[in-house]
């Protein structure tokens, strides 16, 4: 059985993507031909998209909540929360998902880059915080409004849209020794440009997944397989 060694001096930084939920049942995209639970990505996850018909892109989001709430963590999500348990502030978790199955595993030292399923912000971008939201939103005439009167919209990163925190981002990726990514298509940027900059600084690169990512070059490493049959015990703790 492969292991993957994680040192005394280890720093690690974990990438996640859509293929780490998929065992709890959440569907990823690229396995259906680029469509999200049988919608096109630019009918709901674009600024565009939210322009036209924000009803839809919040009964899109409306139904993504519920499946994410039935949903339960994996052996996978709850691998990274054990590792994290032992190595402590030595653990950052980034993550490309939208769902909250890490937190529910015990992670805690996390970053959802493309947003949060849970959470709505100010459409007009006005500064305020996200909010908290777990409503199922049918008719647009239900959605609430921000403070400063704007229509409150699913606080996801829509296509196109700037990722979150990428300065801290850049600082983790920058002291990482060892970069561990799972269940990423790596077609995406800038996510899929983060172990290019770990191997600049000559971190160990690890990939976790069923099949090759586009970018597979970069690994120095590739456990392959389902992530939630091969996580677990498969990082080695000094
Ligand atoms: P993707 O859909 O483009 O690719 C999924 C990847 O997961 C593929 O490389 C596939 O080989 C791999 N995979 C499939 N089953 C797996 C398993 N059991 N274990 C490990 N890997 C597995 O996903 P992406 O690269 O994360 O990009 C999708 C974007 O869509 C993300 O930005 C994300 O925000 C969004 N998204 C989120 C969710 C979610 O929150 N659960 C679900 C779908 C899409």
């Amino acid at each position: 059985m492969q292991t993957i060694p994680v040192g005394v001096g280890d720093r690690v930084f974990v990438l996640t993507g859509a293929g780490i939920s998929a065992e709890s049942g959440l569907p990823t995209f690229r396995a259906e031909d680029g469509l999200w639970a049988g919608n096109r990505i630019e009918d709901v996850c674009t600024p565009e998209a939210w322009e036209l018909n924000p009803g839809l892109v919040w009964q899109f989001y409306s139904a993504r909540r519920a499946a994410g709430a039935a949903a339960q963590p994996n052996p996978a999500h709850f691998a990274l929360a054990e590792l994290e348990g032992r190595i402590g502030d030595r653990f950052f978790l980034c993550t490309q998902n939208v769902d909250d199955l890490h937190e529910r595993a015990g992670s805690r030292r996390l970053v959802h880059m493309h947003g949060e399923l849970n959470k709505a912000h100010c459409e007009d971008d006005c500064g305020r915080p996200p909010v908290e939201d777990h409503a199922l939103y049918q008719d647009l005439a239900e959605v609430g409004h921000c403070a400063c009167g704007a229509r409150l919209r699913p606080h996801i990163v829509f296509f196109g849209e700037i990722p979150l925190e990428m300065e801290r981002l850049e600082r983790e990726i920058k002291r990482a020794t060892l970069m561990v990514v799972v269940g990423t298509s790596g077609s995406v940027y800038p996510a899929a440009s983060f172990v290019h900059w770990a191997r600049r600084n000559r971190a160990r690169t690890v990939y976790i997944g069923p099949e090759p990512p586009l970018n597979a070059e970069a690994f120095t490493q590739v456990v392959e397989g389902k992530a939630g049959a091969v996580m677990p015990g498969l990082f080695a703790v000094e």
